[in-house]
């Protein structure tokens, strides 16, 4: 009887995920957007766990429990560390694929039919690479593995030649599913595949990929789906699927690099030292009194975020900045870059968990042309995302990417804490213009500093 509710079960599922995606892709909803995912997702574990095929709960309560022990920890990781935690869930999730296809395999071969054959083939293949290729990425956006791009002649004919034999035995499984020895070859050049795919991929390319691998592991999972004959797990991969490869997309174009480019171009090796080679140039810099003096003067102050803001965790003194200087009717925008940060939608995360209004937050192609109108552009830990190089230099690694048109503000502070480079490694020209103060220091310090000035407290 119960067993009757199941699809209907699945239906408010499949729905929960398509509006949790509608709501996620804006700021103001995207919170509620959460909310449902996790309801949808409840409701699918609920409804599959209500299946009459069950015949015990006793490895799912056990499956249950190694989850939750891996799962806590993982949900604990750093903001910072998002982008490697999510090439973590992918490799489970598309691991779980995988095994499950091997298991399928194993029992219906060799009296399986062509298409569940195709479907399960493509599962296992996508399932084992996305696997492998994960826990890659996970590895060098970590520092576990050399961040650097590994190349080698013929690398790239030699990873094809690899996925095309993967392929080639999967097609050969379907064509005769008792050549059941070929299943291992199958499996094992698909994993090997996913490390080739990732050895000439530097790890400045790494949430690009991983948005990528996401899309495979969806594509993994809606190939199950057909499998299992299940509908949900077809849409939500599906779901899945077309969403990663959305966002690498938007991603690609924010950094004007092609998809060929990021898989096979070993971004972050030949640039390197590029732009910071050269003479030693001045910079003039300002203590954080100072910069609180100018902002006091200002009417328009665009604040620039970038990485360095979420490594500080300075978004709640962003907020009190803001806060004073609305309170002095000063106007304050955001200008929100694309790829600022280490993952898409970065700063808007940041800046939402500090209540920063949300009509505050300019996107790029909005906000340049508000620049050469703005007194201050305060910049704050961010570095490539602000390099006038990408407009002009055609030597430089990041030329062509759209920027923020700081430069363009009657005057720059610039908050970090020494002249590092940012992620692509190259010196910012930024830092030596006329218009253009340093204030040197951890970004939640300094921020902290200029609000107890604009107070009138003191420090520095
Ligand atoms: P960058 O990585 O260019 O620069 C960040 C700056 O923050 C550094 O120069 C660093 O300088 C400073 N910083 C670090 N810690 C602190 C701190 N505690 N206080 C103050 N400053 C600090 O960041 P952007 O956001 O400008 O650019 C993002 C880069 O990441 C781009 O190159 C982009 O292409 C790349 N990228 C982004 C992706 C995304 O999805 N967002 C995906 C893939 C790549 P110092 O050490 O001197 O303090």
């Amino acid at each position: 009887m119960i067993e009757r509710a199941i699809p209907l079960i699945y239906l408010g599922a499949a729905a929960s995920f398509v509006l949790a995606l509608k709501w996620l892709s804006s700021v103001p909803t995207a919170r509620r957007g959460v909310i449902v995912g996790i309801a949808g997702m409840a409701l699918a574990v609920g409804g599959t766990l209500l299946r009459p095929e069950i015949v015990s709960y006793k490895w799912i309560a056990a499956a249950f429990v190694a989850g939750t022990v891996i799962g806590v920890p993982m949900a604990m990781m750093p903001m910072t560390a998002v982008p490697q935690r999510t090439a973590l869930s992918h490799a489970f999730g598309a691991l779980a694929a995988a095994l499950v296809g091997t298991a399928e395999f194993y029992l219906q071969a060799p009296r399986i039919d062509r298409f569940t054959m195709g479907a399960l083939a493509l599962e296992v293949l996508l399932g084992f690479l996305t696997f492998t290729a994960s826990l890659m990425a996970f590895g060098k956006l970590q520092e576990i593995l050399p961040t650097r791009p590994i190349t080698y002649r013929n690398q790239n004919v030699v990873n094809l030649a690899v996925l095309g034999v993967a392929a080639g035995s999967g097609a050969y499984l379907v064509a005769r599913p008792e050549a059941a020895w070929l299943f291992p070859v199958l499996a094992v050049l698909s994993l090997l595949f996913g490390v080739m795919l990732i050895v000439p991929i530097g790890g400045a390319d790494m949430p690009t990929v991983i948005s990528l691998l996401n899309s495979y592991a969806g594509l993994a999972a809606a190939a199950m789906g057909f499998v299992l004959d299940n509908k949900l797990l077809i849409i939500a991969g599906a779901l899945d699927g077309s969403s990663g490869l959305i966002l690498s997309v938007i991603m690609c174009r924010a950094m004007n690099r092609s998809f060929t480019n990021v898989l096979f171009g070993a971004f972050g090796q030949v640039q390197e030292g590029a732009g910071t080679a050269g003479e030693q140039r001045t910079v003039r810099s300002a203590t954080a009194g100072e910069a609180a003096a100018i902002l006091q003067a200002a009417s328009r102050v665009i604040v620039v975020p970038g990485y360095g803001m979420a490594v500080a965790q300075a978004q709640h003194k962003v907020r009190e900045l803001f806060d004073a200087l609305t309170k002095a009717e000063i106007d304050v925008r955001f200008a929100i870059h694309p790829v600022a940060g280490r993952m898409p939608g970065h700063m808007n995360v940041l800046l939402a968990e500090a209540d920063i209004p949300y009509d505050r937050l300019v996107e790029m192609e909005d906000v340049n042309s508000e620049f050469p109108q703005a007194d201050v552009a305060l910049v704050l830990g961010a570095n490539d995302v602000t390099n006038p190089a990408a407009r002009h230099d055609r030597s430089s690694p990041i030329y062509g990417m759209p920027i923020l048109d700081v430069d363009r503000a009657r005057t720059v502070l610039v908050v970090k804490r020494s002249m590092s480079p940012g992620f692509a490694g190259i010196e910012n020209e930024l830092y030596h213009l006329d218009r253009t103060l340093m204030v040197f220091g951890d970004a939640k310090a300094v921020v902290g500093n200029i609000v107890r000035e604009l107070a009138g407290g003191g420090g520095n």
